[in-house]
C-alpha cells in the first residue's frame, strides 16, 4: 500500500465482493488496536458491533450493490478490546484487476459525538434551569398574591378593630371616646372657619320603668332602635354617639340655634312616633350652639343644663340652652 495512504489521517479499508477485508491502512489498524495479520481475510463483521452487523447487511451492503456507493454512513466499529468506536464511512465499489472491490474511507467521530453529547447535556441542563427559574417565578407570583391577600385581610381586620375601638358595642353608634374627639374637631373647625355647630344631649324618659316592666333585653333593644332612628334622622356629617346609659349625644355640623332646635324636634317627634309594639318611649333633649368662649366642657354643661330643664319641665320636650356668657 502506498505509504501516504497507509499513514493518511483517516482510516482506509478495502473489501472484496464477499465483504472480506483485503486491505486496511495503519491509521485504522491503530485506531482498532489490531495487527494487520489479525484482520486480513476476515469478514468486515469482525470489526462491527452486533447492531452494526445488522445495519451493514440490511442497508450498507445493499446500498453499495444498488448504487455503487454509500456516503457518510454512521457506523460503530468494534476495537480489539471490545470497545465501540464511532466512525463516518464513505465507500465505493470498484473493479480492480478483474475483481470487484469496495474502497472505504472512515473518519473517527468520537470527539464530535462526545461534543454533541456535551452540548445536549448542557442544553438539557439549561432547560432544567429555565424550568426551575419559571417555577420559582410562578411560586414568587403566588406568594406575592398570597401576601397581597393577607395584607388586604389585615387592613380589613385593622379597620374593623379601629371601628370597634370607636363604636358602641350595643347600639353601633359612635362611643364616648369618638364623641370627644369629634367635639374637639368641631371646635377646631369653628375657631378656624367660624362655622357654627350645635350639640344635643338626648335622654330617654323613664327608661328605668322600661327595664322594670319589659326586662333588660327589651331595654337593650329599645336603645338599639333609638340609635338607629337617630342615625336615620341625621345628615352624613352629623355625629350620633352613645354618651352613656340611655343618653345619646348628637353633634350637628354646620347648625345654628334654629337648625339645632329643628333637628332636636325632629328626633323627639320620631322617638315619640316610633311603634315598638305596646311599648312607647319619649325623649327629652337639651340643645346648645357653640359660641365664642365655649369649650367642650362648657358646651356640654350648657346642653346638660338644658336637658335637665326639659326633664323638670315635664319631659318629652326640647330646651335650648342659655347663651354662653363667659
Ligand atoms: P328620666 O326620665 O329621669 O331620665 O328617668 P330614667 O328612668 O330614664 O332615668 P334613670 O337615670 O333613673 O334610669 C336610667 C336607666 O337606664 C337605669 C339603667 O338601668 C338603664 N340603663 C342604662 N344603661 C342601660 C343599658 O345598656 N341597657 C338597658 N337595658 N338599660 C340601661
Ligand atoms: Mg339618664
Ligand atoms: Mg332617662
Amino acid at each position: 500500500m502506498d505509504e501516504l495512504l497507509n499513514e493518511a489521517p483517516c482510516g482506509y479499508l478495502c473489501l472484496n465482493g464477499a465483504g472480506e477485508i483485503r486491505e486496511m491502512n495503519r491509521t485504522l489498524l491503530r485506531a482498532l488496536g489490531f495487527e494487520r495479520e489479525e484482520l486480513i481475510g476476515r469478514h468486515m463483521e469482525t470489526i462491527l458491533t452486533a447492531a452494526n452487523r445488522i445495519f451493514y447487511h440490511t442497508y450498507f451492503y445493499p446500498m453499495l450493490q444498488l448504487n455503487g456507493q454509500a456516503n457518510e454512513i454512521y457506523l460503530g466499529l468494534k476495537t480489539k478490546d471490545g470497545q465501540e468506536t464511532p466512525v463516518l464511512m464513505s465507500a465505493a465499489r470498484a473493479e480492480r484487476d478483474g475483481e470487484t472491490v469496495i474502497d472505504g474511507f472512515l473518519l473517527p467521530m468520537k470527539q464530535r459525538i462526545d461534543h454533541e453529547r456535551d452540548m445536549l447535556v448542557a442544553a438539557k441542563k439549561l432547560e432544567e434551569l429555565n424550568r426551575a427559574k419559571d417555577e420559582a417565578h410562578e411560586a414568587l407570583v403566588r406568594l406575592h398574591a398570597e401576601l397581597e391577600e393577607k395584607q388586604e385581610k389585615l387592613v380589613a381586620v385593622n379597620q374593623a378593630l379601629e371601628a370597634q375601638a370607636y363604636t358602641d358595642g350595643l347600639t353601633g353608634a359612635w362611643n364616648r371616646r369618638h364623641f370627644e374627639t369629634s367635639l374637639a374637631a368641631s371646635f377646631a373647625t369653628y375657631e378656624r372657619a367660624d362655622v357654627p355647630f350645635s350639640l344635643l344631649l338626648l335622654d330617654i324618659d323613664f327608661f328605668k320603668k322600661v327595664n322594670d316592666t319589659y326586662g333588660h333585653p327589651i331595654g337593650d333593644e329599645v336603645l338599639r332602635r333609638l340609635a338607629k332612628l337617630l342615625r336615620e334622622q341625621s345628615r352624613d356629617n352629623d355625629i350620633v354617639a352613645r354618651y352613656g346609659g340611655e343618653e345619646f349625644a348628637v353633634i350637628l355640623a354646620n347648625a345654628d340655634r334654629d337648625a339645632a332646635v329643628q333637628a332636636a324636634e325632629r328626633y323627639r317627634l320620631a322617638a315619640e312616633r316610633t311603634d315598638m309594639g305596646d311599648l312607647r318611649i319619649t325623649i327629652s333633649v337639651g340643645a346648645a350652639t357653640a359660641g365664642w368662649g365655649d369649650t367642650a366642657p362648657t358646651l356640654i354643661a350648657r346642653a346638660d343644663q338644658a336637658l335637665y330643664r326639659s326633664k323638670t319641665d315635664g319631659r318629652n320636650r326640647v330646651t335650648f340652652a342659655q347663651d354662653n356668657v363667659g
